[in-house]
């Protein structure tokens, strides 16, 4: 038999992000997927997360957040069973106000781009995750216009990481004590629309270890922190995306990011 076990190749999955706990607040129930899954998963991150607020309490470094940062990466990726972690070097452009030198927002986009693209062509992956950026962060918008620029011609399928919009809603109406209504018309656009969610994974069983993962991140308060455990686990057991290379073309939601793939290996 050609397609068994030992001469099927393992699919490569690599998230591509921004900052320093991007890949675990956003993607950390992912890689735990793809590498239970029997994926080999790697990480590309664009800067070391030097403008981020410490959290209350952390000393920072002489050497600097970013250096404390980059070691929390490390320490998390080892959690999620993450063979590669990249940095690409550039620094963090912080939300807003002039882009600093040297920062991810004021490197020529074809720059940014030919990095993801040797990134991802060095690791031969065949799936792409990084974050949709419906948070307004600028350099997670960055990241994800150079991700799906930097695949084209490549046979690889990159997906956005969502936080859907009836999701947001419910976290917004528990910052707001329960008033969802006044909440929401304060932030009507907060989120990915649930229509164009493409493909939702049901990560469930991997929710301890990303919470050890999340608590490697020392320095940053987690947006999940002090959330009621019902509103907790819907964050952080089922994950939601948008394929977005290929496009998609309708048809039911995926459930899976590996079996048609190995199928389509299979037949060539
Ligand atoms: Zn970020």
């Amino acid at each position: 038999m050609a397609t068994d076990a030992t001469t099927r190749r393992r699919p490569r999955l690599l998230v591509v992000v921004a900052h320093p706990d991007d890949e675990t607040f956003g993607c950390g129930s992912v890689l735990l997927y793809a590498a239970a899954a029997g994926a080999v998963t790697g990480v590309v991150c664009a800067t070391r997360g030097e403008e981020g607020s410490p959290a209350p309490g952390v000393d920072v470094p002489a050497e600097g957040l970013g250096a404390l940062r980059e070691r929390e990466l490390h320490d998390a990726a080892a959690l999620l069973g993450v063979s590669e972690v990249v940095l690409l070097g550039y620094r963090d452009s912080g939300m807003d106000g002039a882009a600093p030198p040297g920062s991810l927002v004021a490197a020529p986009p074809d720059d940014v781009v030919g990095a993801v693209r040797k990134a991802v062509t060095a690791f031969d992956a065949d799936v792409v995750v990084t974050l949709d950026a419906s948070d307004g962060h600028r350099d997670h918008a960055r990241m994800r216009e150079a991700t799906v620029a930097a695949v084209e011609g490549l046979p690889v399928r990159v997906y956005l990481h969502c936080l859907p919009r009836s999701l947001m809603r419910r976290w917004l109406a528990h910052h707001a004590g329960g008033d969802a209504a006044a909440s929401y018309e304060q932030f009507p656009d907060l989120g990915t629309p649930d229509e164009l969610l493409t493909t939702v994974l049901d990560t469930s069983e991997h929710l301890p270890r990303r919470e050890e993962a999340i608590a490697a991140h020392r320095s940053q308060t987690s947006p999940f922190e002090g959330l009621p455990d019902d509103l907790r686990q819907a964050f952080l057991g089922r994950d939601h995306l948008i394929r977005a290379v290929p496009a998609w073309d309708g048809g039911a939601q995926e459930q899976s990011l590996f079996a048609e793939e190995i199928s389509l290996r299979e037949r060539s």
